[in-house]
């Protein structure tokens, strides 16, 4: 599904290279996770996949489905298929999370060429998806991140994800400060999004998530490298012996 090959990066406007030749595949079904100390590039690598312009690719390849997607827009990225967590974390007073996430998905619906979803069926999806996620009716009605807490954000992010039912969600943990109740959020929406088909790249530092979520491989990312793979007991043994011992 996804395939980076050699990626270099650096930031639009500096020179100082963040990632130094990035491989990675992600295949459909499989849920990764990358870990790392601060500053690592774990971010600039999620935004990297995403298209955002802040970041300039100076080497190497991000393939998507088979495809070159390097020159897309982060538009056209979303509208294939690929999800980041709060790439709409703006506040909209008067817009609700409703209203919110029907534009969203009617706009990617046309972009692939689908006609507007029906009333009755839009609203048997919301309340699929909202149910599922513990998401009462008053928090639908809201206005759109205004006011909300950390673990209103992180519902509102997954019930994004859920909804626009992405081929590839990038969650990417920055927050420092998860409390348990919304790591379960973000682990109970993975856990209900992940099928065989569709795939998720899970950036945290928090060991603890990946209790609730298994995911298939850990990757360490330190100073823009992946510098070990393994399965879930690497995330323990990090836990337990820190990074210190994969550096240098
Ligand atoms: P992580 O998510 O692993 O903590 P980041 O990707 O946020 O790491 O950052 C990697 C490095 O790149 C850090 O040294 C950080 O200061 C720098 N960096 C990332 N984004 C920017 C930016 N927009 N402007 C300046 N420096 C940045
Ligand atoms: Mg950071
Ligand atoms: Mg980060």
């Amino acid at each position: 599904m996804l395939e980076i090959k050699n990626l270099h990066a650096k930031i639009e406007d500096g020179d100082k290279e963040i990632l130094k030749g990035i491989n990675l595949e992600i295949k459909p079904g499989e849920v990764h996770a990358i870990m790392g100390p601060n500053g690592a590039g774990k971010s600039t690598l999620s935004s990297v996949i995403a298209g955002k312009e802040d970041y300039e690719v100076t080497d190497g390849e991000i393939l998507f489905e088979g495809e070159e997607i390097g020159e897309d827009a982060p538009e056209e990225r979303a509208h294939k298929g690929i999800f980041l967590s709060f790439q709409y974390p703006v506040e909209i007073p008067g817009v609700t999370v409703t209203n919110f996430i029907k534009a969203a998905l009617n706009e990617t619906r046309k972009a692939n060429g689908l006609e507007e979803m029906g009333a009755k069926e839009m609203l048997g999806l919301i309340r699929e998806n909202s149910e599922k996620l513990g998401i009462r009716k008053d928090f639908l009605s809201r206005s759109l991140n205004e006011g909300f807490s950390g673990g209103e954000k992180k519902r509102n992010e997954i019930f994004q994800m859920m909804m626009l039912n992405p081929k590839l969600a990038i969650l990417d943990e920055t927050d420092s400060g998860l409390d348990i109740d919304a790591l379960r959020i973000v682990a109970d929406g993975v856990n209900q999004f992940k099928n065989e088909g569709n795939a998720v790249l899970l950036i945290t530092h928090y060991q603890r998530l990946l209790n609730y979520i298994q995911p298939d491989f850990v990757h360490v990312l330190a100073d823009g490298k992946i510098i070990k793979t393994g399965d879930k007991s690497l995330a323990l043994e990090l836990e337990e012996k820190g990074y210190d011992w994969l550096l240098n």
